[in-house]
């Protein structure tokens, strides 16, 4: 499994993932950073499962937006098919550079992603520009499920 073509999607569909973790970005529960972020999978049967994150009062235990997705995609028991993931930020914080996933999303992302053997692009939108990095990019030599068993589901 893993390292698949990395995925392309059309223009418009872009935009309407872009679109669809902005709309999830207004839903975070960020109180305490104020960093609102979205994040939205899209599958290859078309469905787009969003997320957005959410802190704690207890900070340490605060969720990311695409983890949230990853986890709400499982959830629904999706097991692969990840074809590319859109995340956006606040448009008025930081310097607007694309906004990347963390270490931990980077692994979470991954998980999905290979059990499909897909090599999802991920849209980083920033101020003023997207960024489309492969997740195997993002996350080179990736430790994952083939590690372990490779006919987990
Ligand atoms: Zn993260």
């Amino acid at each position: 499994m893993g390292g698949g073509a990395t995925m392309t999607v059309s223009t418009d569909m872009e935009t309407k993932l872009v679109a669809a973790a902005r709309e999830a970005g207004q839903h975070a529960y960020a109180p305490y950073s104020d960093y609102h972020v979205g994040a939205a999978l899209l599958f290859e049967d078309g469905a787009i499962i969003t997320g957005s994150n959410v802190e704690n009062a207890s900070y340490g235990l605060a969720l990311c937006a695409e983890t949230i997705a990853v986890s709400r995609a499982f959830g629904e028991g999706r097991r692969g098919g990840l074809q590319a993931v859109a995340i956006t930020g606040p448009a008025d914080k930081g310097d607007g550079s694309p906004i990347t996933p963390c270490g931990r999303c980077r692994q979470v992302l991954n998980e999905i992603a290979q059990l499909g053997g897909t090599d999802p692009m991920v849209l980083c939108v920033g101020k003023d520009e997207t960024r489309r990095v492969a997740l195997s990019e993002l996350l080179p030599h990736a430790f994952g499920p083939a590690h372990l068993n490779s006919g987990l589901k």
